[in-house]
């Protein structure tokens, strides 16, 4: 199963989501969010770590708007 990890970037204030799963605890994450435009050095905090496909598209659904368009599609189009 994938883990969903969301992180906002310093500068462009805007949500990432980084790939991972769940083989260690809590659960890894790559280097290099879906969209390819955030690396986690570039993070100011998780607004959500190690969830669910399903669990992470009903809090990226909260949040809106400041979250990118390409990492949200992305759990939407791998089912
Ligand atoms: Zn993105």
């Amino acid at each position: 199963m994938k883990a969903y990890t969301l992180k906002r970037r310093k500068d462009t204030e805007e949500y990432h989501l980084f790939e991972g799963d769940f083989s260690q605890e809590p659960c890894t994450s790559q280097n290099l969010s879906i969209c390819e435009k955030m690396i986690k050095s570039e993070s100011v905090g998780n607004k959500f770590q190690c969830l669910n496909e399903k669990e992470a598209r009903l809090e990226i659904a909260k949040i809106g708007r400041p979250v990118c368009g390409v990492c949200t599609s992305h759990l939407y189009t791998t089912y």
